[in-house]
């Protein structure tokens, strides 16, 4: 559907948990395992996801939290992929819990797999969310090996602590079905309110004249993107804060207990939870209020402070 600025409104950003197996510093505030908050059903998700299909939306990607901790990730994956509308199943996880589960993934439907890893140093990433590298690596080769192709590694920069590692990063795409994306760290949650910590992408595009600009694989995609000769996989760069995108916003976004966030710049949230005792028709009239109302864009240049951390949101 077309909000009151016009774009089209097609990409749902499903969050089903906000538990995490690690703790980006950058990302969740707390220093121990998540509390379990109240998280919708498999049964309601699915509900809630068929009222956004019925409004126009095309494409989903399970996020949290980690999804992986949901033990109904699997009917989760596979009816989200049979509703009639939904083109596109996709998630975004930190692979620590991966090994053993892409394979079953991909029957259950889902089409592609983005991983989350900050540092191919194992110290590092460890530093840096308390994870175990080596368990990463292993889910990537399943994912590959599982055909959730290309694989997309999303790398959050934070300056001083992994930066250095960009062309490390870069080598991955050389000769495996792989796509590195560099993501701007966004004023969410509290690291990120330090502007000196941001990495933004002409830095590292100006040291990197051999990457070459290329067409975006697909409408309505984040990232800039760019292929080096002999790579089979492709190098983006995710600039919300340096090159704002809001203009081109095709997504919402739900919360694992069932609250819409139209956008992730903005704390304007709308809980869907209490349509879920009536009819659709009042779940889908919500859903297109919410859809509608979508602010024009995230105010993070302007001191924009999130209510609610990364891991809450589903990022
Ligand atoms: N647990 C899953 C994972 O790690 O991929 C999914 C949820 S996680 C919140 C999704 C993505 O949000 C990760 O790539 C994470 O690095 C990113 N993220 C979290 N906080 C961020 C921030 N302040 N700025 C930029 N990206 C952030």
């Amino acid at each position: 559907m077309i909000d009151q600025f016009g774009r089209t409104i097609e990409y749902l950003r499903l969050s089903v948990t906000e538990r995490c197996t690690l703790r980006c510093a950058y990302c969740r505030a707390d220093e121990g395992v998540c509390p379990k908050k109240e998280e919708l059903t498999t049964d309601e998700f699915l509900r809630i996801a068929r009222a956004c299909a019925c409004l126009g939306i095309r494409k989903v990607r399970v996020t949290g939290g980690e999804p992986l901790l949901r033990r109904d990730i699997l009917a989760i994956v596979s009816g989200l992929a049979a509703i009639p509308g939904i083109a596109e199943v996709n998630m975004t996880t930190n692979a620590q819990m991966l090994q053993g589960q892409a394979q079953a993934l991909k029957q259950a439907g889902l089409r592609r797999i983005n991983i989350s890893l900050d540092s191919l140093d194992a110290d590092t990433f460890r530093e840096m969310t308390g994870g175990d590298l080596a368990a990463v690596l292993a889910g990537i080769d399943e994912a590959i090996a599982a055909g959730l192709t290309p694989v997309r590694i999303n790398a959050v920069l934070v300056r001083g602590k992994n930066d250095r590692e960009v062309d490390n990063f870069i080598a991955l795409t050389k000769d495996r079905p792989v796509d590195v994306r560099f993501i701007e760290l966004m004023p969410i949650g509290s690291l990120g309110q330090d502007d000196s910590l941001r990495v933004g992408s002409d830095e590292l595009l100006a040291a990197r004249p051999y990457l070459k600009p290329v067409p975006p694989l697909q409408a309505g995609q984040v990232s800039t993107d760019y292929a080096i000769h002999g790579h089979l996989g492709r190098v983006g760069f995710i600039s919300p804060v340096s090159h704002k995108f809001c203009a081109a916003c095709n997504r919402i976004r739900v919360m694992s207990d069932g609250t819409l966030r139209p956008c992730l710049g903005n704390n304007l949230e709308i809980p869907l939870k209490e349509y879920l005792s009536g009819d659709d028709n009042s779940l889908t009239g919500a859903i297109r209020d919410a859809i509608y109302r979508k602010p024009v864009g995230h105010h993070f240049e302007e001191g924009f402070i999130s209510l609610k951390n990364m891991n809450e949101i589903g990022g």
